[in-house]
């Protein structure tokens, strides 16, 4: 069982994740939109994880014995300046989601509730990645942003993502 308020707080992060997603899939329509297909299906494929996080959070609250509630998603960004933008609004997102994962932790901590410790490591770990592979996107990009037939090999290159 979790308490009251881990439930409460896992609530919302699955709607951060929701939102998450819905905000990546943005993204993607306005590089679809720009014919940058292959950053777009890098975008598409994020947002596919972020629904996948969601149902991490939802599956393990109802494991124990939480009620889900959900909430409206907010309204995402639907268009953006240039690639530049977008990944920079993708790290910095990244890091408001670390964010919001260590606050989970912290009362899981303080509750010294271990197995929501212990569902909440591979978060942890999963977001040293997320962070991690959109500081270097985001290096690259502002690389290529100078040279357009570079932004169109960056492009497709990001198109190869699994
Ligand atoms: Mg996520």
């Amino acid at each position: 069982m979790i308490s009251k308020k881990m439930e409460k707080i896992m609530n919302e992060q699955i709607n951060k994740e929701m939102y998450s997603a819905y905000f990546y899939l943005s993204m993607a329509t306005d590089l679809r939109e720009k014919y940058f297909d292959g950053f777009a299906h890098f975008f598409e494929h994020q947002a596919q994880e972020e629904m996948e996080h969601a149902m991490k959070f939802y599956e393990y609250v109802n494991e124990q014995g939480g009620r889900i509630i959900l909430e409206a998603i907010e309204k995402p960004q639907t268009s953006f300046k240039d690639v530049e933008e977008i990944f920079d609004l993708s790290l910095k997102h990244e890091k408001f989601v670390t964010q919001s994962i260590n606050d989970i932790y912290a009362l899981a901590v303080k509750e010294n509730d271990f197995a929501s410790m212990q569902m909440l490591d591979w978060f942890i770990k999963e977001q040293i990645e997320e962070e991690g592979n959109m500081d270097k996107a985001l290096h690259m990009v502002r690389m290529a942003a100078k040279a357009p037939h570079a932004m169109m090999m960056l492009d497709a290159q990001f198109g190869k993502r699994e």
